[in-house]
């Protein structure tokens, strides 16, 4: 069984095939779905010799929710909204409470989730173990930074309120930390304040990485959430050209008169269930092409104040089930990276790299951060990030993902944990400088390696 959430109540215990959402690299583990905090300490108390990791919605890309011949905790049953104050927006929430449900319960009194990423189907819990960041990390920073306090149950089976204000070292090893310092059981969550659930947009066409870049830049401090979908497969002149969205929550006068009546409605749908039997290869260098093409040319060359959905502007992906499958039988591998201001050439080497080997990736995306946190591990930096995702039959994709790991590492950057499926140890430690900060917090918490999963063995995290 692969990324069905599995499992009802605590007691079983399967043995169940994972994978990430890249659907690379499939292992076996037992699976418990405790649907209460006693159940999850029970868990944890008859862990496994290989240890065990709490696992969310199943929507990072590689194996940092597996454990190979362990224990994995899923939280998907640990989904109450605990407390939510109207007044001041904090939401109280178990930890496998998914940011939709966020959203269904903040939006009717005008607050919607501090930081969404592209899916809303992740959990507050795994929102919080990667520190996730969204299209307004420039102006809002990642996740962790509006979550107040969280309730951790500790390796050793402590249960311990963790606030940033009051013990950093753990909070800020917690945020970004993959699940490694223990599992959380429940956080609170200090939401945004909306007027409306439409965000006016603005789009421009880019012709080139040069003018991408330029006028990310400049727009930067004009619009909350900003982000550029770019052509990867272009090179020569048109290297780089992107279809840049930028906008703001829109004002109730910014509605036509009859979403006037209901500013903040919310609606999820999910149109499309993408089936199980997608052919090997269908998305190729010339497939690829094509559909950028037809994406790029579709897209206005400059349009102001269009009003779009929740869904359409954040989570467009969101719209078919499943659409992970697309890439066939051999899944994909994401590679998200990011680069300090100064280093745009690394931007443009990566664009020539990946046209010049036709390295078809479906969905590439720019953006850039504000400044980082404290988070041991957390990936956000100030400087440029691209998003890439390939299908992992790729050919070459090994040696040009080297080739990148290589540039990014000498241009100061590093990758995101909550993606990456194929660094070697001795490059991410050179990535993250505080490595070793967090290895001696895990060494002094978890003397035992009771958490474990296959991302920290591979990586020695
Ligand atoms: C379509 C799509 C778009 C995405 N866009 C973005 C984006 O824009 N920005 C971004 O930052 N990320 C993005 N992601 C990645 C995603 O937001 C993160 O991987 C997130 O962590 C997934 O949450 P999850 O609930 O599915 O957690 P899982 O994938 O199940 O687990 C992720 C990590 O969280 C840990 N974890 C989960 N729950 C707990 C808990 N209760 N206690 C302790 N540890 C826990 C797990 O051990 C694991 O290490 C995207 C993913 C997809 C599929």
């Amino acid at each position: 069984m692969q990324n069905r959430e599995p499992l009802d109540g605590g007691r079983a215990n399967a043995s169940v095939t994972l994978t990430g959402w890249g659907r690379v690299e499939p292992t076996v583990a037992r699976v418990s779905a405790p649907g209460d905090s006693n159940q999850v300490a029970v868990a944890l108390k008859e862990a496994p010799d290989r240890g065990v990791i709490a696992r969310g919605l199943g929507r990072s890309y590689n194996n940092a929710a597996q454990n190979d011949g362990g224990q994995v905790i899923v939280t998907t049953s640990l989904n109450r909204i605990v407390a939510f104050d109207a007044d001041a927006g904090i939401a109280v929430c178990e930890s496998g409470v998914s940011l939709e449900q966020l959203m269904i319960t903040g939006l009717p009194a005008g607050w919607f989730v501090p930081v969404s990423p592209g899916t809303r189907q992740v959990t507050v819990g795994g929102a919080i173990a990667a520190d996730v960041h969204g299209k307004n990390h420039h102006a809002a920073g990642s996740f962790a930074q509006h979550v107040p306090w969280l309730d951790l149950l500790l390796p050793d089976g402590q249960e311990r309120r963790v606030a940033a204000a009051d013990d950093p070292r753990l909070f800020w090893a917690t945020a970004g930390g993959m699940g490694l310092t223990g599992i959380m059981l429940r956080a609170a969550v200090q939401l945004t304040k909306v007027q409306t659930s439409r965000v006016r947009v603005d789009t421009v066409r880019t012709a080139d990485i040069d003018e991408t870049l330029a006028y990310l830049e400049a727009t930067d401090s004009s619009y909350g959430y900003s982000v550029a979908w770019l052509d990867c497969l272009a090179s020569g002149a048109r290297l780089g050209r992107s279809v840049i969205t930028s906008g703001d929550f829109a004002q109730p006068a910014d509605l036509a008169p009859k979403l006037r009546r209901n500013p903040l409605e919310f609606r999820p749908v999910t149109r499309l269930n993408a089936p199980d039997m997608w052919p090997p290869g269908l998305i190729n260098q010339y497939t690829v092409a094509l559909a950028n093409e037809a994406w790029y040319r579709k897209a206005p060359r400059r349009r102001q104040g269009e009003i779009q959905t929740i869904g359409t502007f954040f989570h467009p992906l969101d719209g078919i089930r499943n659409w992970n499958r697309v890439y066939g039988p051999g899944g994909f591998r994401q590679y998200q990276f990011v680069v300090p201001f100064g280093a745009e050439s690394t931007i443009r080497t990566s664009l020539e790299r990946i046209s010049a080997a036709r390295a078809p990736s479906f969905v590439t995306v720019l953006k850039r951060f504000g400044p980082g946190n404290d988070g041991l591990l957390s990936f956000p930096m100030p400087g440029w990030t691209l998003a890439l995702d390939f299908p992992a039959r790729t050919p070459g994709l090994a040696g040009l993902l080297n080739s990148l790991d290589a540039d990014v590492l000498a241009a100061g950057g590093r990758v995101y944990l909550a993606k990456d499926s194929r660094v070697p140890a001795q490059t991410l430690a050179a990535m993250y400088p505080r490595l070793q900060e967090f290895r001696q917090l895990r060494a002094e918490l978890d003397p035992a390696g009771v958490m474990a999963s296959d991302l920290s063995r591979r990586l020695g995290l």
